[in-house]
């Protein structure tokens, strides 16, 4: 059995970030990484547009209270106030101290870090580093790892969190190299595992964003807060679905219909194209089912719209946004300084997840925590986004409650003895779950069951929602379910099978599926990304509350939990 202080799952942003701050606030500690990627190719890396401070370097009227208030107001009021007002108060230092690390920020003329405009924030204060960002910031921090010498465990898959007389007690890890299965315990066990997006057959995300974080956690018994929260993307690159970051339209590109209209002007006449994402990505899906599309001939009636850059003009486009251009040109084929680039909304980012105190500590019920689990990043929802997250806000997210998670576990293990665990029960375990899926005599191949899987969660759970639609796509799940035990898989090798690890990972999907569906299915109001043909209004007397969804393979159980509001009162959201 593999012994450490810390075991962090996931090499993003916010398990990189939360390293460094255990390794710094205490070096004696023993920290380990384990990752089922490579860390530097987790998706934090490709994040584009930008991180959000009020660093005022461009708009000296910015302040932390506004920054709060457009996330508060942007999360269509769901955000626990108390989250929000240490992302927006912290973030202007935590971007410092990212530069001070070494990342390399755009700059303005006098040499400050650049910021520029972005959907839903009222000031311009998302710094970048052109539209690699993500880049720019996830390899610095893996660097940083290593000087502080924390251990990395690369390409290896947590197979399951130990979680025992409540209390986390370490994980099961599976090496995709050899196939190796190793019991870790742990004094902390932090989860940074990222998003779901996988869960959609059209995705910004990489293919390692399967939500199995959330679905180990949702197996423990733990509950999973305000799931039915999606975020779709309105720029997502047609067909493929990859993302053209909302910096594009910070720079000042326009959305045209076919009828060459610039839309907007009837949704967020205010705001134009940097409306919050779901209130852009309903009006394009919208002037799409209306026939104002566009087809790939340039006819109306299809199934985009037009993204114009191309009264930007040259020298600001390769400047600012040059790896939107590269993967328009690269995938598409549309050189967009004299063509606009064909786009429609796409899964993009998971509002929901685990849910977490201001610490990172998960709770295990409306007022209670779980001793010695942590978790912060895209899969936790502590909740700074509510029911629909701004741009530019979740890479602060990780940082800020990366650092904050990762102070508050040093100080938690200080004095603390490592857990029992029996190994020899865990592993055992793990060696079945494995074996079964290896010999089951199945008549599915995986990716059938994925596809139809996909297929399901975008058609009964995407942008419009019914209850006709989301039952349906209930009783789907539960077939897709059973076809699970029915997969088979061609590869019985131990030395990198990635077909065992897509087995995996198909179950995390199918889970988190299920959790989606059935919190939408009973949160009958629209609010946020969550929007209900039969229930159009947000509805402050019944639904300003979080969902907690409960799993387990009978059925999936949901209480409610309260918001904070601490700063700005509920009011009639309007750009
Ligand atoms: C294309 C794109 C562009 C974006 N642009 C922006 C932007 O400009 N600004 C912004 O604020 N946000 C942006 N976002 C969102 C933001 O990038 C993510 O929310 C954030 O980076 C998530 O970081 P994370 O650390 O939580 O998880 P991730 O970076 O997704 O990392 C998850 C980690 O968990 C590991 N992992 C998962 N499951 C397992 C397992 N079973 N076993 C072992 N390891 C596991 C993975 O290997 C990986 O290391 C963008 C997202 C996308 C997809």
């Amino acid at each position: 059995m593999l012994e450490h202080d810390i075991i962090i799952v996931g090499g993003g942003l916010a398990g990189c970030r939360a390293a460094v701050e255990i390794a710094r606030t205490d070096p004696n500690l023993n920290v380990a990484l384990v990752a089922k990627t490579h860390p530097i190719r987790s998706h934090s890396v490709a994040a584009q547009g930008g991180i959000a401070a009020t660093l005022k370097n461009v708009d000296s009227a910015d302040s932390w209270e506004a920054h709060a208030f457009d996330t508060v107001k942007g999360s269509d009021y769901l955000a626990d106030q108390d989250a929000v007002e240490i992302l927006a108060r912290e973030a202007p230092d935590v971007v410092i101290d990212l530069e001070h690390m070494g990342v390399l920020f755009s700059r303005l003329p006098d040499g400050r870090i650049a910021q520029r405009a972005f959907g839903g924030h009222s000031h311009n204060r998302t710094c970048y580093a052109a539209d690699k960002t993500g880049h720019a910031i996830l390899h610095e921090l893996v660097n940083n790892l290593r000087r502080y010498g924390v251990q990395i465990y690369d390409e290896w898959y947590v197979m399951r969190l130990i979680l025992e007389d409540g209390g986390a007690k370490g994980v099961v890890m599976y090496r995709i190299l050899d196939g190796e299965l190793v019991v870790v315990r742990a004094k902390a066990v932090m989860f940074a595992t990222g998003g779901y997006g996988r869960v959609y057959n059209t995705t910004s995300n990489d293919y390692a964003s399967t939500g199995d974080g959330l679905a180990m956690t949702a197996i423990a018994g733990l509950p999973l807060e305000d799931m039915e929260f999606v975020q779709f993307h309105p720029t997502g690159l047609y067909p493929v679905g990859v993302l053209i970051s909302e910096a594009v339209r910070g720079e000042g590109a326009y959305l045209i219909n076919s009828e060459g209209d610039r839309f907007m002007a009837n949704y967020a006449p205010s705001r134009m194209e940097l409306a919050p994402r779901d209130i852009t990505s309903r009006a394009i899906a919208q002037e799409i089912l209306a026939g104002r599309g566009i087809h790939p001939d340039g006819s109306a009636g299809g199934s985009f719209v037009h993204l114009d850059l191309r009264h930007m003009g040259k020298e600001k486009i390769m400047s600012r946004v040059p790896f939107c251009w590269e993967e328009a040109h690269r995938l598409v084929s549309i050189d967009a300084v004299h063509q606009p680039i064909p786009v429609r909304p796409t899964v993009h980012y998971s509002m929901g997840g685990i849910p977490v105190n201001i610490d990172g500590q998960v709770r295990s019920g409306l007022d209670s925590l779980i001793d010695g689990f942590f978790a912060a990043g895209e899969c936790a929802c502590v909740s700074v986004h509510g029911a629909n997250r701004l741009g530019s806000n979740s890479l602060l997210e990780c940082v800020v409650y990366g650092r904050k998670t990762g102070a508050f576990i040093a100080q938690f293990v200080q004095n603390r003895k490592h857990p029992v665990v029996d190994e020899q029960r865990y592993l055992t375990e793990a060696q079945q779950q494995i074996q079964a899926l290896l010999e089951q005599p199945g008549q599915y191949r995986i990716a059938q069951v994925r596809d139809a899987f996909q297929d399901c969660m975008t058609k009964h759970c995407g942008v419009f929602r019914t209850p006709e639609l989301m039952r349906e796509g209930l009783e789907q799940l539960q077939k897709l379910q059973q076809q699970y035990q029915q997969i088979y898989l061609d590869d019985q090798g131990s030395c990198w099978n990635t077909e065992l690890i897509e087995a995996l990972e198909l179950r995390s999907l199918i889970i988190v599926g299920q959790l989606i569906l059935t919190s939408a299915l009973n949160r009958l109001e629209s609010r946020g990304s969550h929007f209900r043909e039969d229930y159009a209004q947000r509805d402050d007397t019944n639904f300003l509350k979080h969902t907690m969804a409960y799993y387990s393979p009978a059925g999936i159980d949901l209480q409610y939990r309260p918001v904070n509001i601490t700063l700005f009162e509920p009011q009639e959201r309007k750009y």
